[in-house]
């Protein structure tokens, strides 16, 4: 058989092997998920799939000695929008995440996380409550419980931050200011009088908005947090 990853799929070969259509010999029957997780290729990054130019399912299994032709594309942001047309994914991190979860909160989406989730914890409150996982580890995605997930490629939360908005179509999406970026708790307004008493002295002076965690008291303001979030868009 032949096999030709489209775009961003091809993040997963080898470098020599990009864009390039590459011949597999298969020695026994196999789901086309089978062989593209056999290249390094997790099911969750794939979108659609051809078998001799016919869109088909990655169950479709492949015979032993198959001169089949397949295409792989990735997620586009349209795509993606289509599966979420209401309102923004919720997602679910792993551990390794935690600076890409305080920047997702601050932007106001939904990012359950815990640093003390296992593998299998974490495709379980994928599937369950329906949120997509952010992970760095391949093996985890290969996992048939998680449907919905995006693979993170880059190192720097900023760039993973990016990558995240624009994989998902999130730029005109976000609510700063709305969820605690400690504990994911949508925020309560509070009245500046009832707080004012927590607040330094350039805080005092300077803002008239507040915003209180429910849960873990924390304050936000249309400061540092607000700024910082906006700066990034
Ligand atoms: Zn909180």
């Amino acid at each position: 058989m032949r096999l030709r990853l489209l775009g961003e799929l091809n993040d997963f070969l080898p470098r020599a092997q990009r864009g390039q259509s590459q011949a597999i010999t298969l020695t026994r029957r196999a789901a086309v998920k089978d062989v593209l997780e056999a290249i390094g290729v997790p099911h969750t990054e794939i979108s659609l799939v051809r078998i001799d130019a016919l869109a088909a399912p990655m169950s479709n299994v492949l015979m032993s000695g198959s001169d089949a032709h397949i295409v792989a594309a990735p997620w586009t942001p349209a795509a993606r929008r289509a599966d979420w047309p209401d309102a923004p994914p919720a997602f679910v991190a792993d551990v390794h995440l935690g600076g890409l979860v305080r920047r997702l909160r601050l932007a106001g989406f939904d990012v359950a996380y815990a640093n003390d989730r296992d593998d299998a914890d974490l495709a379980a409150i994928s599937d369950i409550e329906h949120r997509v996982l952010l992970t760095r580890d391949r093996g985890l995605l290969k996992r048939a419980r998680v449907r919905h997930a995006r693979f993170v490629r880059c190192d720097a939360t900023q760039a993973q931050y990016d990558d995240i908005v624009a994989h998902f179509g999130l730029a005109d999406r976000m609510q700063p200011f709305t969820r605690c970026s400690d504990c994911n708790t949508p925020l309560d307004t509070v009245a500046k009088t009832d707080i004012v008493h927590r607040l330094e002295p350039l805080t005092r002076a300077h803002y008239t908005h507040f915003a209180r965690c429910p849960v873990c008291d924390k304050l936000f303001w249309g400061g540092s947090h607000v700024a910082d979030v906006q700066r990034r868009l």
